[in-house]
């Protein structure tokens, strides 16, 4: 070999080292910029795809991939990629212990060419069975097993070099730190993110909590209907107000309201209607009262207010204002009607200390003004005592059914204008072993909520047809008025059994006067004239009781077979002295009588109410000045004695 031939040879290995050094500064440069630019990324999807590209550019293969061993531990995934293929492997995960890098990690080495003998061709992935050639360096973390770097044939052909295996593993030494760095933070991130998610759920369920807590304290102690405090939160407002005043020597009114007849607005209009009604009585009551004062509903209709400060005679005015607030009409469902109350009054310390009593004496009072119609009644130890007995009464009333223990009276009803004594309404007793006589008003009410006022509606009539078939036996012909309840109306079975009862006893037709108070007219209009009608037929004729009390209107009671209208005693007894009263009764007669309805006043207790309404026109009178109602003995010798004329057969 000549010296040029060995100067051109030299030369060529010169610049061959020369290019190889610069590759070598290249890659060197390359794996620096690459490992400084993961380094500084947390997100390990840049970190990824950084590597990925970088380690493609540094073996020179078609395709790069990076299989990451997922956090089971059971799998791998690979989580990024670059080159030809790419996009359609990445996303995809395999077990752990498949394909070349299952290998890799089985064998903690890399793969290289001829290693991939050792696989068999069931065992490698369907890139890894195209592939000409591939190389896999595991990427080795502080202390496990990352994953690797898949280099899929080199690009222009051929395989890949020793020198591509050394780039690669140092290369993955380098970027495995950032990897697993970049791994551990994104699970952190979303540690926080899941504990993030968890801290809003938490705090949307302690909101919900905090709701429902408040809502079930609210259900505790609030009438769910009128939304008033219910008997716990006013009985606790009673003992806040009770504690106060004791400490500074001061009152608390207590005020217990029930309403007069709701029953029958519930019996007759529907509980739909009943529940408008005490909303709106609830209403009216809130808008009565000082910000210091509770009202609250105790159930049912009964309701009752805490007034602390309060004597005698403020309660009582509350009182007044309460009855009062009441008096205009009510509009439910276009319908108009007006409930009144009674108001029982119980004040600290007079009528009692402790919440309990001045509760049950606010009770008692409330009866005691139900009872005399006073519309409010401030407690009187003296009724106290007939309280407890109200409850026994209720077990002795069936008893007193089945041994036939009531009584019928009768008061006598006489024409105004032809003197006679046209007949009598029947009015029942009940005298009690050890309580005396009790009164309708209290053994009435009993019967309807038991039940039992079917039989004993029975029995009265029964009992009122004898007497009349009596009478008629000696001559006298009078007609027998018999009080009926709501229930009696609302019975299906009511007509059969009355009918049976006018045919057993032989008396003249129209001789059977049924009294129905004027709230039942108030609803169920198409039942009732069914009934009414129904029984028309049989003789009997009706009268509507208490008018006034009520508001049901004259031109639709027309429409019923109504005979008779009675007005209420509370605007006859006073009609004398107060002229409101007065006009009440001479419109109600005129009104009547223009449809051709007859009117009669009771409560008549002197001469001159009785001339008054003589003047007025109206038909008849009952009351206490012609005779109170008298057991039947007694009543007997009142007709052999009386001055007004007896209807008698010739
Ligand atoms: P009512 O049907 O309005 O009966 C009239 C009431 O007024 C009777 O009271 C009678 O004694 C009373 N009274 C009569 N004249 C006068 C008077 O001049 N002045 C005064 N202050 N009162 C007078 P009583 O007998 O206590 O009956 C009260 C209520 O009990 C009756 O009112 C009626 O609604 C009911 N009742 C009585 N008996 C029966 C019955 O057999 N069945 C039904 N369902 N209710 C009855
Ligand atoms: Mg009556
Ligand atoms: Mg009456």
């Amino acid at each position: 070999m000549s010296q040029v031939q060995r100067d051109g040879d030299q030369d060529r290995r010169f610049q061959e080292l020369e290019l190889a050094l610069r590759l070598r500064e290249r890659e060197i440069e390359l794996l620096k910029e690459t490992v400084f630019a993961i380094n500084s990324q947390l997100d390990l999807d840049t970190v990824f795809h950084l590597v990925a590209d970088r380690a493609r550019e540094l073996i020179c293969a078609e395709t790069l991939l990076i299989p990451v061993v997922d956090t089971d531990c059971q799998h791998y995934t690979y989580r990024a990629g670059a080159g030809r293929n790419a996009a359609e492997i990445v996303g995809e995960s395999l077990p752990l212990d498949y394909g070349v890098c299952g290998w890799v990690w089985r064998h903690k080495r890399p793969w290289w060419r001829g290693v991939l003998d050792e696989l068999e061709p069931a065992d490698r992935t369907r890139w890894e069975i195209e592939a000409g050639t591939l190389i896999l360096v595991p990427m080795i973390g502080k202390n496990h097993f990352l994953g690797g770097l898949a280099g899929i044939n080199k690009q222009g052909g051929g395989d890949f070099s020793q020198q591509d295996l050394s780039l690669l593993s140092l290369f993955a030494g380098q970027v495995s730190i950032a990897i697993e760095n970049a791994i551990a933070f994104e699970e952190l991130s979303k540690a926080k993110h899941t504990s993030e998610a968890y801290q809003i759920e938490l705090h949307q369920l302690n909101n919900e909590l905090t709701a429902i807590n408040r809502e079930l304290e609210h259900l505790a102690l609030y009438d769910q209907l009128t939304q008033l405090p219910n008997r716990s939160l006013l009985q606790d407002r009673l003992q806040q107000a009770l504690f106060s005043a004791q400490r500074e020597e001061g009152r608390v009114a207590v005020l217990i309201v029930d309403l007069d007849q709701f029953k029958e607005v519930n019996d007759t209009l529907g509980h739909d209607v009943g529940d408008q009604l005490l909303v709106q009585v609830a209403e009216r009551f809130s808008g009565q009262l000082r910000q210091t004062d509770t009202v609250g509903r105790l159930g049912g209709d009964e309701f009752a207010v805490v007034i602390p400060n309060a004597d005698t005679e403020l309660a009582c005015h509350l009182a007044g204002n309460l009855l009062a607030v009441l008096e205009p009409d009510f509009d439910i469902d276009g319908m108009r009607f007006s409930v009144a109350a009674s108001v029982g009054i119980a004040v600290h310390p007079q009528h009692g200390v402790d919440a309990g009593t001045l509760m049950k004496h606010a009770d008692i009072a409330m009866y005691t003004a139900k009872r005399t119609r006073f519309g409010y009644t401030v407690y009187d130890p003296s009724e106290a005592v007939a309280q407890p007995e109200r409850l026994s009464l209720v077990g002795d009333l069936r008893q007193a059914l089945v041994n036939r223990e009531f009584d019928l009276y009768f008061q006598p009803k006489v024409d105004l204008r032809s003197g006679t004594l046209s007949g009598v309404e029947a009015l029942a007793r009940w005298p009690h072993a050890k309580r005396g006589l009790v009164p309708p008003d209290q053994f009435i009410p009993m019967l309807e909520q038991t039940g039992l006022i079917r039989p004993f509606t029975l029995w009265a009539i029964e009992r009122g047809l004898q007497q009349c078939a009596q009478w008629q036996e000696s001559g006298m012909h009078l007609t027998m008025a018999i009080n009926l309840s709501i229930h009696n109306l609302l019975d299906p079975q009511f007509i059969t059994q009355v009918v049976p009862l006018l045919q057993r006893f032989p008396i003249s037709r129209s001789c059977l006067i049924l009294e129905i108070t004027e709230s039942v007219f108030l609803s169920e209009h198409a039942k009732l004239s069914n009934v009414l009608n129904e029984l028309r037929s049989h003789g009997v004729a009706f009268s509507i009781d208490d008018f006034g009390t009520g508001h049901s209107s004259l031109s639709r009671l027309k429409k019923l077979p109504v005979s008779e209208l009675k007005i209420d005693r509370s605007f006859v007894m006073d009609m004398e002295t107060d002229r409101d009263d007065a006009v009440i009764v001479r419109s109600t007669v005129d009104l009547a009588h223009n449809l051709g309805i007859a009117v009669i006043a009771e409560g008549v207790e002197n001469e001159s109410t009785l001339n008054m309404l003589r003047e007025m026109g109206c038909d008849l009178a009952q009351g206490y000045f012609i005779s109170r109602p008298l057991p039947a003995d007694d009543f007997a010798r009142y007709l052999q004695n009386t001055e007004w004329k007896i209807p008698r057969s010739t």
